[in-house]
């Protein structure tokens, strides 16, 4: 087995500054050696949590690329497995430092603003009571099935 890669290698790969050949060799080391997963792991997430300071974007491409690599078709079951594995890993690690970072704070913030938006509107289109009248009929259908399962 080749020698272990260093966090400097981890992160050209992260950032695509390496050539097929060499991504394709710390792919096949990753597979295979789990020091260096958890050591690309954690460089992973400091790279993300330094792009969570600069735009959310730049997650989703990580995330996107994760996604290629999990579909390659040359990738076999086992290895899938543990790719899955890293990806879990790394999802959490987005949430924690999404919690960290107070961006879900933030979203919260936009989606009550933007709840408040849809009650006030429903206030005068009159949807909330034909909501209402819906849910009841719903409800109303609910108890006689249940009442009928009763019998
Ligand atoms: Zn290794």
């Amino acid at each position: 087995m080749k020698k272990h890669y260093s966090e400097s290698e981890f992160q050209h790969y992260i950032h695509h500054q390496l050539s097929i050949e060499q991504r394709e060799q710390i792919e096949a080391h990753l597979y295979d050696c789990d020091s260096c997963l958890s050591l690309y792991t954690a460089c992973v997430e400091k790279s993300m949590q330094s792009s969570i300071a600069m735009d959310l974007p730049s997650i989703q491409k990580i995330e996107s690329i994760i996604e290629v690599e999990m579909n390659k078709q040359e990738v076999d079951i086992k290895r899938r497995k543990r790719f899955a594995f890293v990806h879990y890993v790394i999802a959490a690690s987005i949430t924690m430092a999404l919690l960290s970072s107070g961006v879900f704070e933030f979203m919260f913030q936009q989606t009550s603003q933007i709840q408040h938006t849809i009650t006030t509107l429903n206030q005068s289109s009159h949807i909330e009571r034909w909501t209402n009248d819906f849910s009841n009929w719903v409800d109303m259908n609910n108890k006689e099935d249940t009442q009928r399962e009763q019998k």
